[in-house]
């Protein structure tokens, strides 16, 4: 069952085409690492799956609902799939805690007592409920990160995007966050990553897509593309990262 389906989109930036005839789904469960070029659209392409960029063309299809028509509720379809980014944007005044719990109260109207319950539940996942008073300015990258995973699990996503969680973390704070993305493939979440970290994508990736000037130049089981990637293209690139 396909969970999240792209059909053909296209997109512009006045006379720049960003995206290009894209084509490609997740289904339910699996794990589909994004990777290319800096400047490629990966980033656009990973957000307009909640409609947070708008197509031009094409049909953006997820659980069922299609993202672009007019009838859909964009909050309501943003609160079920969750978005992890670069940088980590949680809310500075608001202590760990409470970060965790606003938008289960806003979005989806669980009482406060419910939300701080199950915020703790998963703070303590991604190991951080001894941090849980504090606010983010207090706590490093790499927890920080790990709270925004945190903060998006608990809106119950039916699928988690990720677009380069650990490039803006320093080195040794990459593999903590990792470590909690594999395990939440490991526990069937179905997950669309943006990222360079070629060991994630051979440890968990069921499929590997490879982006260059907003065209899919390969989409390809996981082993097939580190056998060998059939275009010149994503073989230099991964020549290049390996
Ligand atoms: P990637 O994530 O692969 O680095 P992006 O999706 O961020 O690529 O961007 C793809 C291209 O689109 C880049 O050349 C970028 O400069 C351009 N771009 C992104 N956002 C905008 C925008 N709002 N207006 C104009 N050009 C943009
Ligand atoms: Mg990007």
């Amino acid at each position: 069952m396909s969970m999240i389906t792209l059909r053909d989109i296209s997109k512009t930036y006045g006379d720049f085409q960003v995206l290009s005839h894209c084509s490609t789904w997740v289904s339910k469960g699996e794990v589909v690492v994004v990777c290319g070029p800096s400047g490629s659209g990966k980033s656009t392409l990973i957000k307009t799956i909640n409609g947070l960029e708008p197509i031009d063309s094409g049909d953006i299809i997820v659980d069922g609902t299609t993202v672009s028509a007019p009838t859909t509720n964009l909050p309501l379809l943003r609160s079920r799939v969750g978005m992890v980014f670069q940088h980590f944007e949680l809310f500075p005044h608001l202590n760990i805690r409470e970060n965790l719990a606003l938008a289960q109260v806003k979005v989806l109207k669980r009482s406060k007592d419910a939300a701080m319950e199950k915020g703790m539940a998963l703070l303590d996942r991604v190991g951080l409920a001894a941090h849980a008073e504090k606010f983010p300015g207090q706590l490093s990258g790499g927890q920080q990160q790990r709270v925004a995973i945190a903060r998006a699990l608990a809106m119950d996503p039916i699928a988690m995007l990720f677009d380069e969680p650990t490039s803006a973390l320093d080195p040794e704070m990459i593999n903590e966050v990792l470590d909690v993305m594999v395990e939440l493939a490991r526990d069937g979440m179905t997950m669309m990553v943006v990222t360079h970290e070629m060991g994630f994508a051979r440890k968990v990736a069921n499929r590997v897509i490879f982006m260059d000037r907003g065209e899919i130049v390969e989409d390809a089981d996981k082993d097939d593309f580190f056998g060998k990637p059939r275009s010149e293209r994503a073989q230099q690139f991964l020549s290049k990262i390996l």
